[in-house]
């Protein structure tokens, strides 16, 4: 099966290939951890657990490290504003350790409820500030840095193919800086790489600046600038060249940018071969923002009656190039989705293996059927992680079976499909769909022998009864089916 991606660097959906066969690189920008993560910022996590996944049925081993960035990512984005943990600590009173603690428990939380594969490394940008020197170190040798009064800089004049991957007009830049720019700095696009702590200010995180890299040989306090961060951490593990680096569309013109500029100044490599981009989701067709209050979090889906499950659904959805858009009416779309797709899920217990009792029925259409079904749910996912199409190649397979006596649906085949839809969409189908108990099985027995009575007002009753303990029934032309309400 061929797997293709788009690809920011060509701005094409191209054929994907690994440096090392068989192994992918994959390296995901991950969260600042100064506040509980917003739907807007999970969305992101489930489309690339989509990527990990449709890279593991496509029979790749993958690699891959996201980052928790826990200093140095100032509110503007850029080198402007307060850096997040410092605000987030003084918000709540706390010091910059506890938030960044705390608000990474939470995500480790988050990430765990809503089934995305943990990553083989995660790492916090306090843990690698030797990595991150040894990056400026060596900028510092190759003379791409300057220092001025409020940190150690780069000097994107001398990386020639800096505009190239946004794209970016830094003609228009330098003329827009004429009127706003006012700043030491050489170029607007210039960014930093390490920043002193202003003075007369006390940071919870704080690192001394090496000697070799100040001017004056003055070791004053200073903390990582967000973008050096990244770069550092991917190839201090999985190396100079990546073969995916993921991230959200905002992050192409500045972080990416800046991460690609720094990266391949040191080594003199291409520092991804791939990278994925993200839209944006709205909610109620506005941008997410705090002073809005629409930033919902999953406690908020939870404490209105929807599961980490249903907002899984709900990102896939779409996909994850095109813009999204949160509402609860289509949140609730998808929980009622996701019920109907547990139904079928339930519909196993209540078939035979008849491929146990008779081989050739391996060749029965239904269970080819339901293997076809499979395999193009891959196949599409293959297709630049089109959830979309393989959701509907999934509701197409399931309808198949609508209607059916249990005994005529194939075991095997639904529990194939199940289990592709499993790994490759993260749903738990499975997980969430155990058999009813002996007791309960009885009860829909006692119903069809009341039924078979004529005896309404019993079988009403037991109805009603199975209803009660979240048990549905649908009574079929040669049976009765339950199913989960
Ligand atoms: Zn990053």
């Amino acid at each position: 099966m061929t797997l293709k991606l788009h690809n920011t660097l060509t701005k094409k959906v191209e054929e994907f290939n690994s440096q090392e066969p068989g192994k992918v690189k994959l390296y995901t920008c991950g969260p600042t951890v100064y506040d509980h993560l917003t739907v807007g910022n999970w969305a992101a996590y489930i489309y690339w657990d989509t990527l990990v996944r449709t890279l593991k049925a496509n029979d790749y081993t993958v690699d891959r490290v996201m980052n928790i960035t826990d200093v140095g990512h100032l509110t503007s984005d850029a080198d402007e504003g307060e850096d997040k943990l410092e605000k987030g600590a003084r918000r709540e009173g706390k010091t910059a350790w506890d938030i960044a603690a705390y608000y990474s428990d939470q995500f480790l939380e988050g990430m765990n409820n809503l089934n995305l594969l943990a990553p083989e490394h995660i790492t916090k940008a306090t843990d690698y500030i030797p990595q991150q020197l040894e990056l400026i170190r060596k900028l510092k040798a190759k003379d791409y840095t300057y220092q001025i009064d409020d940190g150690i800089y780069y000097d994107t004049s001398k990386f020639p193919t800096y505009a190239d991957f946004a794209g970016l007009d830094l003609e228009a830049q330098r003329a827009g800086a004429r009127v706003t720019f006012n700043s030491e700095k050489r170029n607007p696009s210039d960014f930093a790489l390490w920043k002193f702590t202003p003075a007369g200010e006390k940071r919870d995180m704080a690192w001394p600046t090496p000697a070799d890299l100040t001017d004056d040989g003055s070791e004053k306090p200073g903390f990582p600038g967000w973008h050096l961060e990244c770069s550092a951490m991917a190839m201090d593990i999985l190396g100079e060249t990546l073969d995916i680096h993921t991230g959200g569309i905002d992050h192409i013109p500045v972080h990416h940018t800046n991460e690609i500029a720094q990266s391949e100044a040191v080594t003199g490599k291409r520092f991804s071969n791939y990278w994925l981009h993200n839209n944006h989701l709205k909610v109620d067709g506005t941008k997410i923002s705090k002073s809005l209050g629409n930033g919902y979090t999953l406690q908020d889906l939870s404490e209105r009656g929807y599961s980490e499950m249903d907002y899984r659904m709900f990102v896939l959805q779409g996909h994850y190039s095109n813009e999204g858009n949160f509402t609860f009416d289509n949140l609730e779309a998808a929980k009622n989705r996701l019920k109907n797709w547990r139904s079928m899920a339930a519909l196993r217990h209540q078939t035979h293996d008849t491929l146990i009792d008779d081989g050739d029925k391996l060749a029965d259409d239904k269970t080819v059927q339901l293997l076809a079904s499979s395999q193009a749910v891959i196949e599409a996912l293959s297709n630049n992680l089109d959830t979309p199409a393989a959701l509907a190649i999934i509701d197409d397979a399931f309808s198949q079976l609508e209607g059916k006596a249990a005994a005529d649906i194939h075991q095997h085949g639904l529990v194939q499909l199940l289990e592709t839809i499993d790994s490759t969409l993260g749903l738990n189908l499975l997980g969430t769909t155990p058999d009813i108990s002996d007791d309960q099985k009885q009860l829909i027995l006692e119903r069809q022998q009341a039924r078979d009575g004529k005896d309404w007002a019993k079988s009403d009753e037991l109805r009603d009864q199975l209803t009660g303990i979240g048990i549905g029934l649908k009574d079929e032309t040669r049976g009765t089916i339950w199913f989960y309400i």
